[in-house]
């Protein structure tokens, strides 16, 4: 032991910050695994225990190919008992892309003369949200630069606009955010206008490297951002995500960070983040990074086996950034959301852009597939998609910890309304022989509902949805 860590942790107290680099390094330091230890933190995981920083740590300096074997082996148990095989779909809608702030790895950093600076007008906003619609998506997450245009009544107001576009049957159930920082009084503004889940990602806990990497605007202020999601609970929002940028420092670092901001937003208001993202960086226009932190695909996807065991009821998000055969190994892992048919450059989904300009977009993303693409090869591999938003509808906050801490809460609610947003999908959207696919999916999960009561509620609903009915849910 160098030090001890204990003696650096620091109190948790409601926006003010909590993140110790020598107590995150000093439990990476003591954190020395054995096969036994390793085994038996697995086991408290698979018991729908979380983990601590200590044990965290200790998964993460496990490198012996057959324990990182029976990590990831951990991970896909603990989905299989507790999640099933749904996977949640949703697209990102890029509104603006102004930006003050100079994150050396954007694209949209002011100092980037060579990016095309848009804003949506109220029109063009419309005319995305239209064709998301008839893609059939029924999930956004609004992404912002920082900007004193984007103030929280415009934000709001893009939230409004979003929920009134409806497209034939289309229509948008849940808008997440993704935009800077607020103060309280802002975040009450946009909780006002119906939205979901609110998103920062710190990008890098760990100060040095936060420095080196945010070299201008409001946001080189690491501790107004660390404190932004204790600002959004003042408010009364209580669905945040956090999240790092993975690239930026060393990932072991990272994830410590990670779930220490979980522990402290357990602590000061009972209720852990809603989601965890972890985009790893890619290229983007005139970006710097250095290459020394760059994460490769075998720790990525240890890292994610790892989040999953550490926090084991907590929603995963996974982007486009990651190329499918990445997705595909980390699905297996208890990611429980993922994009569809992304498209990043500003305007794209009414322009179509198949191809990416760097200069357009934040930067480059390596699934390029439509949604129906994805949709189609969920279906294959037997995951259930969902477009499911009825948690948020009826006030059953915190889904995520509901369907890992109450029992039968997935049979109940999550799965039988998964098939029924999958229906209305293959209803008005799906394309070739989708349709017949997907019905055979959702009989098979049915046959599995045999002998419950509560099969034939749910096959009366998926008849009316061939009637033409919509929006139904448990
Ligand atoms: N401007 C706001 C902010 O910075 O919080 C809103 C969101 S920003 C448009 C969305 C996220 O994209 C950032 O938080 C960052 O993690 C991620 N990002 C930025 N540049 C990236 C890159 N080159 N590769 C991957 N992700 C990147
Ligand atoms: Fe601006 Fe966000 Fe990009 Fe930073 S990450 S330059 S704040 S858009």
């Amino acid at each position: 032991m160098i030090y001890d860590p204990q003696v650096y942790a620091i109190e948790d107290r409601a926006m003010h910050p909590f993140i110790s680099e020598k107590e995150i390094e000093g439990i990476l330091n003591d954190a020395i695994p054995t096969r036994e230890m390793v085994r038996e933190i697995i086991a408290k995981s698979l018991s729908k225990q979380r983990l601590s920083m200590q044990e965290t740590a200790i998964l993460v300096n496990a490198t012996d190919p057959e324990l990182v074997e029976e990590i990831k082996a951990g991970a896909r148990q603990l989905k299989e008992q507790v999640y099933g095989k749904r996977i949640v779909l949703f697209a990102p809608l890029y509104v603006g892309n102004l930006c003050i702030n100079n994150c050396e790895y954007c694209g949209f950093r002011a100092a980037n003369k060579e990016q095309k600076r848009t804003t949506l007008t109220h029109s063009e906003l419309i005319r995305e949200v239209e064709m998301l619609e008839e893609m059939g998506q029924k999930r956004l997450i609004l992404v912002y630069g920082e900007h004193p245009k984007y103030t929280p009544e415009y934000i709001a107001e893009t939230v409004r606009t979003v929920y009134q576009v409806k497209k034939g049957r289309g229509e948008i159930r849940r808008v997440n955010i993704n935009a800077a920082p607020l103060d309280i009084e802002g975040f009450k503004t946009l909780l006002d206008a119906g939205i979901g889940t609110y998103q920062v990602f710190q990008e890098t806990y760990h100060r040095g490297a936060y420095a080196l990497n945010h070299n201008g605007g409001v946001k080189k202020d690491y501790d107004w951002r660390l404190s932004s999601l204790d600002r959004a609970q003042e408010a009364g929002i209580d669905d945040v995500g956090i999240g790092a940028l993975f690239g930026l420092y060393d990932w072991r670092f990272e994830v410590l960070g990670l779930i220490r901001h979980v522990n402290h937003l357990e602590k000061v208001y009972n209720v852990g983040p809603h989601t965890i993202s972890f985009p790893r960086l890619q290229r983007a226009s005139n970006a710097r990074f250095d290459p020394q932190w760059e994460v490769s695909d075998e720790d990525f996807t240890r890292m994610v086996a790892i989040l999953r065991l550490a926090v084991p009821y907590t929603g995963l998000i996974l982007t486009a950034r990651e190329p499918a055969e990445i997705r595909d190994e980390v699905l297996q892992f208890g990611v429980s959301q993922i994009d569809g048919g992304t498209r990043i450059e500003m305007k794209a989904y009414y322009e179509n852009g198949e191809q990416q300009d760097l200069d357009s977009e934040q930067f480059e993303i390596c699934d390029m597939r439509s949604l129906s693409e994805v949709m189609d090869e969920l279906i294959d591999k037997d995951y259930l998609p969902s477009f499911c938003t009825a948690c948020y509808r009826t006030g059953r906050t915190g889904e995520h910890f509901m369907e890992f801490s109450v029992p039968g809460f997935i049979k109940r609610y999550c799965t039988p309304n998964a098939m029924l947003t999958l229906a209305e999908y293959l209803e008005d959207y799906a394309q070739n022989g989708t349709k017949e696919k997907g019905y055979r999916l959702i009989q098979l999960n049915l046959e599995e509902m045999n002998g419950d009561p509560f099969k034939s509620k749910l096959e009366e609903r998926l008849e009316l949805i061939k009637q033409g009915d919509r929006d139904l849910y448990f």
